[in-house]
């Protein structure tokens, strides 16, 4: 990898938001201060939250800027230590998470909220993040990668798989529940579909025709191909007839307002929807508030789960290490992260697209 001195900073930049153009520029690699370590990154996955990011089809008042270095499932070896550091020590493998950095001390950090906390940094918004071969991080917040990884394959369980893993976790998923992954073969779904079988679950995967055989091999007991239904109505009913009674939990992956409406129906008594996806700006405000008396009929529950803290990374981790998921990605290059966000709006993509950053 040659000396540090020697050595530049390559990073992808979001050159003209909010359109998906991006550019690869040569930064310099900065020095970490008290606190911090200056990891060396070798993959970095694409979520689709930095597609939202880069075309701000999140409607956030503050759009990310121009010369944004995006990512937030970063994968690397810690090169440096800042002043007073000693772990992680040189040389150890880390993750990087949406959360680049919390406070760890208000109340959203005590429960672990830590990617709520109010001086949040998150990463690839405002903060630079893994888009790039290096990255100075808080020593603290890093996660330590496990033994026997597939550290390519790592990246994406940075965000979307503590994310899911994390959302059957508080859904209280048990063995032997149906669980409903919709939007199965994506970057989420394909996690989703894997964590839930390692907890027991019966998983229904929920997607396109061309995204079954993927789905099954991944472990789905059932798959519905969605464009096979005439109306909302019949796919219900197919969900209910492999799950006899309804399913427990449903992980909503994708982010269409339909979906949502869809993930509704499929939920039995006590059914708990978890709220993953991001609805484009405008959102579901009254199809929701049309479903309140539904909810109070069949006792359901709706939450949403934004990624998780620094102990659910560990046990995705741990989870991962242990064989039971895999990543399924696709390598590619860095001069091609505009094309791989059009093909995230496509919806082309099976698994998760991982960024070689060597
Ligand atoms: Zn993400
Ligand atoms: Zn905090």
């Amino acid at each position: 990898m040659g000396s540090l001195e020697a050595a530049v900073n390559r990073a992808i930049i979001y050159s003209d938001p909010p359109t998906s153009a991006t550019q690869i520029v040569e930064l310099p690699i900065e020095k970490p201060g008290p606190g911090q370590v200056l990891v060396r990154l070798f993959y970095s996955g694409v979520c689709h939250t930095d597609l939202g990011f880069c075309s701000n089809s999140f409607g956030l008042p503050n759009p990310a800027p121009k010369g944004q270095v995006g990512g937030h499932e970063g994968v690397g070896e810690v090169v440096e230590q800042g002043p007073g550091v000693t772990t992680p020590a040189i040389g150890a493998k880390v993750g990087v998470k949406y959360a680049a950095d919390a406070c760890l001390n208000c109340d959203n950090c005590l429960v672990g909220g830590e990617t709520s906390c109010p001086s949040v940094k998150v990463s690839g918004y405002y903060t630079p993040g893994t888009f790039q071969q290096y990255v100075v991080s808080s020593a603290t917040y890093l996660t330590p990668i496990p033994d026997g990884i597939d550290l390519a394959g790592a990246g994406p369980l940075m965000c979307g798989g503590i994310t899911v893993y994390t959302a059957l976790k508080r859904a209280g998923t048990r063995f032997g529940d149906w669980v409903l992954v919709s939007g199965a073969g994506g970057g989420l779904g394909h996690l989703a579909i894997q964590y839930a079988k390692a907890i027991g679950a019966q998983v229904i995967a929920l997607d396109h025709g061309s995204k079954k055989s993927f789905c099954e091999e991944l472990g789905a007991d059932a798959f519905v191909d969605f464009t096979k239904f005439e109306t909302d109505e019949e796919l219900k009913e197919e969900v209910w007839k492999i799950s006899k009674s309804g399913v427990k939990t449903v992980l909503c992956c994708v982010s269409g307002n339909r979906a949502y409406e869809q993930s509704m129906d499929f939920l039995g008594f006590r059914g708990t929807l978890v709220c993953l996806g991001v609805p484009p700006a405008g959102g579901l405000g009254a199809s929701l508030a049309s479903r309140v008396n539904a909810m109070i009929m069949s006792e359901l529950t709706i939450f949403a789960i934004k990624s998780g803290n620094r102990q659910d990374a560990k046990e995705c981790l741990d989870i991962a290490a242990r064989g039971l998921v895999k990543t399924h990605y696709k390598l590619r290059g860095m001069d091609e992260l505009t094309a791989i966000f059009h093909e995230m709006e496509e919806g082309t993509i099976s698994g998760r697209v991982v960024i070689d950053l060597r």
